[in-house]
């Protein structure tokens, strides 16, 4: 996770990347999260608390991954408490289409469609390393955005930068955002 981000959505932002995808989109950026035995196991209860202890230093929170629709047991309780007990918003990525998430949500796998009654902003559909067929904000040109609520409209997603990096304390680099360099 990144406490605050500047490249994934509108403002400063907390991240969560979850962990499993059974997706598989060829040219993933992240083929490392897609193994559900994979990451590190945190209690709703402590992520709630990092998000709050930011108090206003953040807009928002972002999930993302993985597939975060995935692991909609885990990530309800946690989007609800942030709907009920804070004032931040909510955007969610998705390799899910809007058209199978609308179709029939109850065959894909782990997802709960009330989830998105938590989220402001959902940005869906697989990633392609094809050329993009219709424009759209950089790096967002193969997603469908879905603003769920009021909070947001596409003018909110012109002026995102598209890459971040983070110096870790062990001098290793994490790259994010929505067009991070290919570093492998
Ligand atoms: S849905 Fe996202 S994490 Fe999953 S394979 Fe596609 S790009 Fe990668």
């Amino acid at each position: 996770m990144v406490t605050r981000s500047r490249a994934n959505g509108p403002g400063c932002r907390w991240v969560l990347w979850v962990q499993g995808c059974s997706l598989r989109c060829p040219g993933c950026f992240n083929p490392q999260t897609h193994p559900v035995s994979g990451g590190r196991r945190v209690g709703v209860d402590g992520l709630f608390g990092q998000i709050a202890a930011l108090g206003g230093d953040i807009e928002g929170v972002t999930i993302t991954g993985g597939e975060p629709l995935e692991q909609c047991a885990g990530l309800l309780p946690l989007l609800q408490r942030i709907r009920r007990e804070t004032p931040l918003s909510v955007l969610v990525f998705t390799g899910f289409t809007w058209e199978e998430l609308q179709g029939r949500p109850a065959s894909l796998p782990g997802l709960r469609p009330e989830i998105l009654s938590y989220v402001d902003l959902l940005l869906a559909g697989r990633f392609t390393a094809r050329p993009a067929s219709s424009p759209g904000p950089p790096g967002l040109e193969h997603k469908s955005c879905h603003f769920l609520s009021s909070r947001y409209s596409a003018k909110d997603l012109t002026a995102l930068a598209p890459a971040e990096a983070f110096i870790r304390l062990d001098g290793t680099i994490l790259y994010s955002g929505l067009q991070p360099p290919r570093t492998a």
